[in-house]
């Protein structure tokens, strides 16, 4: 099929791209960035709007979607964000044609841009598809990597169903089909046995049991969708099958997390975890956030002058100090995050499944908190601060695999400059 729009589109294009881009850059987060992607990005919208000067194939133009719709979805752009960017695209064409009177044209502008979001959607769906094949197989992987599986093994059973409905999708096929029925399913049978006795928290249960039942019902929609080659749709449930299943496997492994601070020993004193689980605690917090697509955050914590305590008021009134800390600390954390006692006064705490902004709240309300909290020890009141170094570690990112003496090395070098810079802050990688 051969389209030709020159009569009204000859001389616009410059000012449609700027339309364009002035309106719709929200959508073209990648920016910020890339700008080297942006930039190749930008260059296959100005060879779209050019094509559009003389007369062009639908395969022409297809091609150049395509390649906008690799760029986006090798950077994790959602399908529904780049959707309305071609809308958006379309729109400003469409507007163009009406200000021209010219509206002879509209209906084959229609028809092109179904063909183009079909396109568009079955990029995404190829590319999609072998993407979360290649991660949930890296998922179930730090899975079986960790030792203490206690509850989030469970997790790995429909990191599997996933990957096994994916597998249908990909070949367009229905005899294979992962169990559809949510009861039925090993984590369904789990969940209504096993974990009912061991998810103290009924709320939490409750919204694990709704998760669950929501993703069979989207692999419910995807079963009924196979051989209909309706892209938009598969696409789309399939982002949500996916996404249902982080969230599962996320209050999964915060629940696994509060079990963790049951069983570990603790130290005596302040009822902080040893320091001889610190290498464990570390590699299921980093599995887990690999199997469930988050980051998770390290800190340390180190009192300031904390000698001077002791040799002014006397180690016991040092040790109740410490004790002091980490119940400020844990004033201020979900009983998920941890604490651990890593040298006398010195502590890390790990946070999972939350971002680089709120965690360095949390911690800011920690220090922030410590410093008015006075500790009462025969006629004295007694304060102190304390210097943060913090982190997030993102497991997608180039420097995953190094071992946790680097993790803590950094951390490290950020709480020496909390201290540098006159202690009592919170420094943040
Ligand atoms: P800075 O602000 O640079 O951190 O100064 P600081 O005085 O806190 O640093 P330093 O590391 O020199 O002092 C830590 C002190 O903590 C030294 C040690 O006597 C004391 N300490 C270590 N473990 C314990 C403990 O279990 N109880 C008590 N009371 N003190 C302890
Ligand atoms: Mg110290
Ligand atoms: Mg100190």
């Amino acid at each position: 099929m051969t389209y030709n729009f020159s009569n009204f589109f000859h001389s616009h294009s410059d000012e449609m791209l700027s339309d364009f881009i002035e309106q719709y850059t929200p959508y073209m987060s990648i920016a910020e960035d890339n700008l080297e992607e942006m930039s190749e990005l930008i260059e296959y919208y100005k060879k779209v709007l050019h094509t559009f000067q003389g007369s062009f194939t639908e395969e022409e133009i297809l091609d150049y979607f395509k390649k906008i719709a690799k760029i986006k979805v090798s950077d994790d752009i959602p399908y529904i964000a780049t959707i309305n960017e071609i809308l958006g695209l379309k729109n400003i064409l469409l507007s163009k044609m009406i200000d021209d009177n010219t509206t002879t044209n509209i209906l084959s502008l229609f028809k092109l841009f179904q063909i183009i979001n079909n396109q568009i959607a079955y990029t995404y769906f190829v590319e999609h598809i072998n993407k979360l094949l290649s991660i949930n197989n890296i998922r179930i992987n730090s899975m079986s990597d960790l030792i203490d599986k206690d509850i989030i093994g469970h997790y790995e059973a429909h990191l599997v169903w996933l990957t096994d409905l994916a597998k249908c999708v990909r070949d367009d096929k229905t005899d294979s089909f992962p169990e559809l029925d949510d009861v039925a399913c090993n984590f369904g049978k789990w969940l209504k046995d096993d974990a009912k006795k061991l998810i103290s928290n009924n709320s939490k249960y409750k919204a694990i049991v709704k998760l669950h039942s929501n993703l069979h019902l989207f692999g419910k929609k995807i079963y009924t969708q196979i051989g209909k080659n309706d892209y938009h749709l598969m696409i789309t449930y399939l982002e949500k099958c996916e996404l249902i299943s982080l969230s599962i496997g996320t209050e999964l492994a915060l629940i696994d997390n509060i079990l963790i601070n049951k069983r570990v020993t603790k130290d005596a004193l302040t009822g902080a975890l040893n320091r001889q689980s610190l290498k464990s605690i570390f590699e299921s917090q980093y599995e887990l956030a690999q199997a469930t697509n988050n980051p998770f955050i390290l800190a340390m914590c180190d009192l300031d002058y904390f000698k001077n305590i002791n040799d002014t008021y006397g180690h016991v009134a040092g040790d109740y100090m410490l004790k002091l800390f980490v119940d400020t600390i844990k004033e201020h954390l979900r009983n998920s995050d941890i604490i651990i006692r890593y040298g006398g006064e010195e502590f890390i705490i790990m946070l999972p499944a939350i971002n680089k902004e709120k965690a360095f709240s949390v911690l800011e309300k920690i220090r922030i908190s410590f410093q008015s909290k006075e500790l009462v020890y025969q006629d004295f009141k007694i304060s102190t601060t304390v210097s943060i170094g913090m982190m997030e570690i993102n497991t997608n990112e180039f420097y995953q695999h190094t071992f946790l003496d680097d993790y803590i090395n950094i951390v490290d070098q950020k709480l020496y400059l909390a201290k540098k810079s006159g202690r009592n802050r919170t420094e943040m990688r």
